[in-house]
Formats: C-alpha cells, structure tokens, sequence
C-alpha cells in the first residue's frame, strides 16, 4: 500500500472570514490539523497534493459561473492556500513529493494529470482533506472511487458551509465508497 494525501480547495476564498465563497469556522479550524497532516507526509517521503481550484473572471464557458460567486480567480489573494497551508506551500514548493496541481472542476481528477501522477508513483491509498466535504472533496472522492483507490477520509480535516450536506457526504463515502473515515 502506497499512500498520498490529497488537500482540496484550501484557499482563502472558501476558508478566510473575507473569502468569496467561505465555509468560515469549521474550514478555519482544519488549519493546524490539514498542516501538521501535509508535513507529517512529506516528512515520510510520501505525496502530498494541493488540488487548487482555478477560475477567471466572467469565463462565460464555465458553468459555476451561474451557480457561485466569482471564486480563486487565478491571481488573487482568494486563491492564495490559507493560513499556515500557504507557508508550508512556499517552504516545500521544490519538494519532490509536493505537487500544486490546478483544477477547473470541483474533482481534482477532472481534466488534471492526476491519476497518472499517483499511478506512475504506484499509489493505490488516498487521503483527502480540504473543502467543502459535499462538494469537491466528495466530486474527487467518486472519482478516485470509479478509478479504483482506495479512499481515506479525515474526519477532522474536511469542513463545509452546509452542515447537512457534511455529515450526509461523511455517510456516503463510508457507505457507497467504501472509504476508511480517520
Ligand atoms: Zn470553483
């Protein structure tokens, strides 16, 4: 078993009190936990993923944009990782086991190079952690689930604006994904 720690969307548009689309307190609480998890993989030599959501202004193609407020627009301080994240980022930016990868969908499978990162690793376990639990963190758990991972979710490390839709997601990835709630 060979493992990665995926952290989804933690930016400060979905996680600072002034971010365009913020989960607020339950997303600022992960800090220190999605911090301490990042390092203690990369102190092992293994995998750690920044699955970072990128957006520009107005895109008309793009369907959030009907659905959200303008968000991680690429250049912005929303998009910057939030807190601590972002200082871990800029210590182990040449890290060969940190990899900051753009995605344009709430899925970091979806139109990114992902799944050939983690298979040309030989990585069959997946971490995730980040935000929002029902949103892109679950869109990238049913894809890792369709591509075969296995899947690990920290309870204590994803968070949502919508606390129904968390504590429904945290079911549906233990009951219809098989994933290992930590
Ligand atoms: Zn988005």
């Amino acid at each position: 078993m060979k493992r990665a720690l995926i952290v989804i969307d933690y930016t400060n548009d979905f996680v600072a009190d002034s971010g365009s689309l913020t989960c607020g307190r339950p997303a600022q609480d992960l800090e220190e936990y999605i911090t301490n998890l990042s390092r203690e993989f990369l102190t092992q030599e293994e995998l750690v993923v920044l699955g970072v959501d990128v957006h520009d202004t107005d895109d008309p193609f793009h369907p959030e944009t009907e659905l959200f407020p303008p968000h991680n627009i690429r250049g912005t301080e929303g998009r910057r990782l939030y807190g601590e994240l972002q200082d871990f980022y800029e210590k182990n930016q040449a890290h060969p086991h940190l990899l900051y990868m753009d995605k344009t969908r709430y899925s970091a499978f979806a139109g990114t190079d992902l799944d050939i990162k983690l298979r040309e690793r030989g990585i069959t376990d997946l971490h995730l952690a980040g935000v929002c639990t029902d949103i892109c963190v679950l869109h990238s758990a049913v894809d890792a689930y369709n591509l075969g991972y296995s899947i690990h979710i920290h309870r204590n490390g994803v968070a949502s604006f919508n606390d129904s839709g968390h504590t429904w997601a945290l079911s549906h990835f233990e009951q219809a994904l098989g994933a290992e709630i930590i």
